[in-house]
Formats: C-alpha cells, structure tokens, sequence
C-alpha cells in the first residue's frame, strides 16, 4: 500500500512552529502576493452556527455541513432581481470544463480550476490574493472519462483542502496558499485513478475518494488526519482479489454478492467521485458510491448477485471509518448508474414523525430519501422518464427492473443513459417550501452487449482504455440508425421529496444544464448550456432576471454576503462529461463572474463558435476500413472529443476544423505524442500505425459530411 507522506513543511521553515498549529501572527507575504487577515479558521462549531452567526458566508462545498445549499439571504428578491449586473469577473484561462463551487470565508473566495488551480480572490473586487498551481501533469486527462474537472475545496482551521487529477491531496495555509502536507492518495499507479470530487474535512479528518471506474480501478475512500496528514482509516468498496485477506470486516459482507469472473482484475468499480457528506446528528459520514466497473453485470459478475457496494449510500463510523448502514439504490448495476450524486442532509416531517433525513437523485431516476438513523428507505419517487424499473419496493428496499429493457440478447434503449436522470449537478433545498430545486434531463442510450463477449463470454481488462464493456462507437452507429430515437431533454424541477410531485417544471432548450442555487429572496438560480445565467421565483418557476454570460455552464451558483452587500457568484465554462449541442452559441468560456444589485461591469464581448471546417485530404480509405476508424474513435477519443467526433461539450479541439498542418501530423499527434503538453496523450500504446490512420480517415470522413452539411444550411439560408 501506498501512502508515501510527503510533509511540505513550509510553516516549520518558515515560523518554526509545528504543522499541527498554525501559526496566530502574520508572516511576511511573498513576493507578488497580497498580505490577508483571514486565516480561514473554520471548524465544526462554526459551521454549525452558520446560520446564526454569518448567514453570508459559504464555508463548506455545500455552504454547511447539511449541503442544502439554500441561502437565508434576502437583499436580492424577486422584487429587487430586476437590478442585478455584473460586479466584477475574472477569466480562468482554460478551455477545460469548469465545475467548481467557489468558499467564502472572511471575506475571501477560494476556488479552484481544470488542473486543480487553487484561486484565493477579494471577495468584494475578484483581486488575486495568492494563487497555488499543484502542476498537474496536463497528460492526466487522459486517465480521467470526463474531463480535469474539479469540483471544490474544504477549509478547517486556517488550511485550505485541495485534492488534484493526479490523486494527491494537500493542504495549503490559507493565508499564503503555500502547502503544508501532500500525500499521495493512489494506491496503485498502473490503474487510471484521477480525483475530480472536493475533500470534505470533519472531526479532525479530510476526507477523499476518487474517480476512475470506466477504465478499471477498485473504490475506496480514505480519511487522513486534517493537520498532519497522516491517513486514520480506509474503506474499500468493492471486494478485493478474493485469494488475499478481506481489508476490513465489511469486504467479507460484500465478497459474498459477487459471484464468478474475475472482477477484481478488470477493477470492480464503485469509485466515490463526488459527493462524501459529514452528519454532526450522528457522527457518521455518508459516501455515494460509483457504478460497476465494467458497467455490464453479466462481464463483471456472471453468476448475479448485488455486487456490494456498487451504486450504494454507505454510512461510516468518522473516527473509525467502520459501516453502521448501507443502502443499495441499484443492485446489480448494469447501466453505470452511479449513487455519487449530492447527498443532502435535512430534518422533515415525513409519516407523522420528525425524521432526520438523507436525499439523493442519482443517476438511476429515483429520488431517495433515507432515515439517517438506521439507513431504512422512505421514499422513492421517480423524478425523470425511467424504464430500466418499474418501480422502488418500499418493503424490500429494492427497485423492480423491467424486463422489457434487458439487453442481455437484443441491444435496447433504455432511459436513464449512463449520463443519468441527474448527475453532479448540485441540489438546493428550501426547507419552508419542502421543496428540492435541481436539474433532470432525458438521455437515452442504447445498450448492447459487446461482439466480444458474442464470441468468448468473457471481458478482459484493457490496460490505457474504457472498460465499460459496452463499445461506444459501435453503439452510436447503432443510435443513429435507430428508426424511432427516444430525444434528449432537459428540465429545471421543483421537487417535493415527499409526496414525488413536482409543484413546476421548466422545461429547457438542451439537456445537461448547471447546479442550482435556492435563496430565501424567493429565487432559484441556474446557469444553462445556452448561457443564460437565470433567477426562476421559487413559487412559479418563471423567470424573473436573465442574463447572456456568453459561455455554456455546469457549475452551480453560490451566494454570500461582504461588507453589508449581497452577491452571486458562478464559474461558467462547459463539459464534464456532457453530451454537448452542436447548437451551443458560444461553447467553453472559463471565468468566474459575480453579481450584485446595481453591479456595473461588462463582460468582454462574446466569441461565437467558430464552424469553419476546412478543407481536408483526400478520403482514400475503404468502407470497412472507415467504419473501424468509427468503432475505435468511440472507444478511444470520443471520451474527450465527444461521440460522434462533433466535440460540442467543452472547449476540447473540434477535429472537424484541423488545417492541412495538423492533418500532415496526425501520426506524430496521436502515435507521437507531440501534443502532450496540451493533454493529447501517444496512444501508441493501444494504437497500430494502421489503426491510427483508419482514425483520420474516419476523421476525414466526418469533417467532408460537416462541409456537407454547412454547405447545404446556407444554401437553405440564402435569400
Ligand atoms: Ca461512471
């Protein structure tokens, strides 16, 4: 096992105090940085009075520890919205997709971007204060399915969390961004582990999972001491080689739901990517755990069985890190239906009882709530078009699947697709009106058994590559001669997590929108793939104030309070994993923009997508040799290029647009590496020289179909 401490001991150098303590007095600042009075001393009593003592702060990624986030405040109502401008921005400098929740403390907003720039900004002007770059090697997102994404930062007691693509975790004084302790989280280099989620940070312990399921890892999470970095427990969740000793007691109860195959050499899964919340009520902490790695059942555990602790809810012991309950949303997950969507924690009456509370909308389409005392099930209503299940049995626990949707024998489509009913994007909570605000969106996808296991029954790891067991360039051939396509949609909902009613719905022009914000000025802020920037009335759903950011956005909005004025703020910027529009306006612009009543400033003027698609070579390949090119485009570059090669989702080079330059170097690129730098990996490890170049003829192929296509749109628009 791996846990190499690397203590950076900036602080014992510099102040020659220990790095359990921080230090009280100021020290000098370095050269270029701004001196701060904040040290961020956050703990768990101040976040517990939150409410009482600073309702405009925002100290945790979901503003308390309940991550509800709901803001108390009211200065900007759906009276006063009208009023709303732009204060000040900051441009972020990446083409990456941008996801991040940005903290307020003291007067300073921390926030981090693609590639795990960690920013400590004004909060009242944007000004840079300290800016801490961790290097990421760029060539890391080649391990990561759905972008350098990077969702948040903790802060407890003057430091500041941060955990990188790469898999370390560190901690920086708060003050001056410098680290005092890095460790290394991986516990094994060969498999493709990536963290996008943030550390959650709770009686003396940070918290962090990781990402890398597609390609075949085994979850855990592990909990490192906040102020030496030392690690105090590890949970894995899925079982291990079943010929060594079970790690701890809870990976003998899961062993025994996974029968045949060999997933522990593919990699099992169940990665805990995102969300990890800490219950003060019963000093648990809450992980939502990941999909089935591969995502067919019968590739992973062909003998069936549950496959403990895919898409589960697991409730750990803080100090101890040892089960008190689990709840699985989908046994035996067969549609990469992660359970690692937001957690939130609240009280509501619910059957005539007060009842402490967890709720979920995962991927699969229901929407979970769960007694936190014990883990029983007391709700789930669907919230999106589900097919996979009938419905929740609220006896056994258990969602009833539909048989008409198995694809074991026949390919079939089936909603929720692997981008889920919902997915990372934040919840909000207002507990007056019992209602959950977040977004829904319709993704079908046609699943299919792979011709492989047509011919062998057996699915064997691919070292550098997916391991979905589900052959992506395939299956979008067969999507798009599918003759009567279920359609993609996307909603904005207001949920009752009780009753399964939604008291409004606003349905959107895309799918795949950003997280969303509840105030108690009676608004819901929302930021879309369109790029308009939204405040929906709480009560109606209408839109009371809209705004064009010029750039497509994921992120949620956050609120907060600085020197008696009120602001929004929200990181803009596409992706994550998005199935993109070719329709997008603007695509990817990465910037963090805030707002206030009477905020005067103007964004730069917008940059429209470029559809220019220039001439390529001459096509010269054979049919079949272009539909291969098609089959391993999707299983090899349409994880950042997008299925399909239209490469909407982000701001991840659209092949279609290469000049006759990159086309003469395509080799060099792809068999080379000669993009590295930019995060464009050699596939000369998973790649013939004859593989690649039937890849740009496919390419060659799309690009001569999209001048097609262009051309006949201005003829069409042509007076
Ligand atoms: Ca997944």
């Amino acid at each position: 096992m791996n846990n190499a401490l690397k203590v950076v001991c900036v602080l014992v150098f510099l102040c020659g105090c220990s790095a359990e303590d921080p230090p009280a007095t100021a020290e000098k600042p370095a050269v270029g940085q701004v001196q701060t009075t904040s040290t961020a001393v956050v703990d768990e009593q101040r976040i517990a009075d939150i409410e009482t003592n600073e309702p405009g702060a925002w100290l945790t990624f979901g503003r308390n520890y309940e991550e509800q986030r709901f803001s108390p405040l009211t200065d900007i109502n759906r009276e006063t919205v009208k009023d709303l401008g732009v204060a000040w921005y900051k441009d972020l400098d990446t083409y990456h997709p941008v996801q991040g929740t940005p903290l307020v403390i003291d007067g300073v907003m921390y926030f981090s971007t693609p590639f795990n720039i960690v920013y400590a900004v004004d909060a009242g002007t944007g000004a840079e204060i300290w800016r801490y770059d961790p290097e990421v090697p760029r060539v890391t997102r080649r391990r990561a399915c759905c972008g350098a994404n990077a969702r948040g930062l903790a802060a407890y007691k003057g430091r500041i969390y941060t955990a990188t693509l790469d898999g370390r975790l560190i901690a920086l004084d708060a003050r001056s961004g410098s680290p005092t302790w890095e460790v290394d989280t991986v516990i094994d280099h060969a498999r493709e582990y990536t963290i996008t989620g943030a550390p959650r940070v709770a009686a003396g312990k940070v918290f962090i999972g990781n990402g890398g399921a597609e390609y075949g890892v085994r979850g855990y999470v592990t909990a490192y001491d906040a102020a030496t970095g030392e690690q105090a427990w590890r949970f894995f969740t899925v079982p291990g080689d079943p010929s060594a000793p079970f790690e701890h007691p809870e990976m003998e109860l899961a062993a025994k739901t996974w029968k045949g195959g060999e997933w522990w050499k593919i990699g099992g899964g169940g990665t805990v990517w995102n969300s990890i919340v800490y219950d003060p009520d019963f000093e648990n902490v809450y992980l939502g755990v990941g999909n089935g790695s591969p995502w067919t059942r019968v590739l992973r555990s062909p003998g069936g069985g549950d496959n403990l602790f895919l898409a589960s809810i697991v409730a750990l012991d803080v100090h101890t890190g040892r089960m008190k309950w689990y709840y699985q949303t989908t046994p035996g997950d067969n549609w990469d239906y992660t359970a690692v969507q937001d957690m939130m924690l609240a009280d509501i009456s619910i059957d005539g009882a007060e009842r402490k509370v967890l709720m979920q909308a995962p991927k699969n389409g229901f929407f979970y709530v769960i007694d936190r005392a014990d883990g029983k099930l007391l709700r789930a209503h669907k919230f999106a078009t589900v097919t996979w299940a009938t419905h929740v049995d609220l006896d056994t626990g258990r969602p009833v699947e539909n048989p008409d949707t198995a694809y074991l024998d026949n390919p079939k489509w089936v909603l929720p697709g692997p981008g889920g009913a919902h997915n990372w994007h934040a919840m909000s909570f207002d507990a007056d009106r019992r209602l959950v605000y977040f977004g829904s969106h319709d993704l079908p996808f046609l699943f299919a058994m792979p011709d492989e296991y047509e011919k062998t029954g057996l699915y064997k790891r691919r070292p550098g590559q997916w391991n979905t067991g589900v052959e992506f360039g395939r299956i979008e051939r067969l999507m798009r001669e599918s003759p009567d396509p279920p359609q993609n949609a996307g909603f904005l909902n207001a949920f009752d997590p009780v009753t399964g009613e939604k008291k409004w719905v606003v349905e959107q022009d895309f799918a795949w929108n950003g997280g969303v914000l509840a105030t108690a000025g009676d608004l819901v802020f929302q930021g879309a793939q369109t790029g308009k920037f939204v405040a929906f009335d709480s009560d109606s759903g209408e839109t009371r104030w809209q705004m064009d950011l010029h750039s497509s956005m994921v992120a949620p909005p956050i609120t907060y309070e600085h020197e008696g004025r009120q602001f929004v703020t929200i990181l803009t910027g596409a992706g994550g994993g998005a199935p993109g529009s070719a329709d997008d306006l603007y695509g990817s612009t990465g910037r963090v923009v805030t707002f206030a009543l009477d905020g005067k400033a103007e964004l730069p003027s917008p940059v429209e997508r470029n559809r220019d698609y220039p001439e390529p070579p001459a096509l010269t390949a054979a049919v079949a040799d272009i539909e291969r090119g098609e089959v391993l485009f999707g299983d090899i570059c349409g994880a950042c290029h997008a299925p399909g090669a239209f490469s909407s989702g982000g701001g991840i080079p659209d092949l279609r647009q290469m000049n006759r330059e990159t086309h003469a170097e395509w080799a060099a690129i792809v068999l080379g590496g000669s993009k590295r730098d930019l995060g464009m990996d050699s596939f000369a490890d998973v790649l013939t020289a004859d593989d690649s170049e039937r890849l740009h003829q496919y390419m060659i192929a799309r690009t001569i179909e999209a001048r097609k296509e262009t051309a006949a749109a201005e003829a069409a628009a042509a007076p």
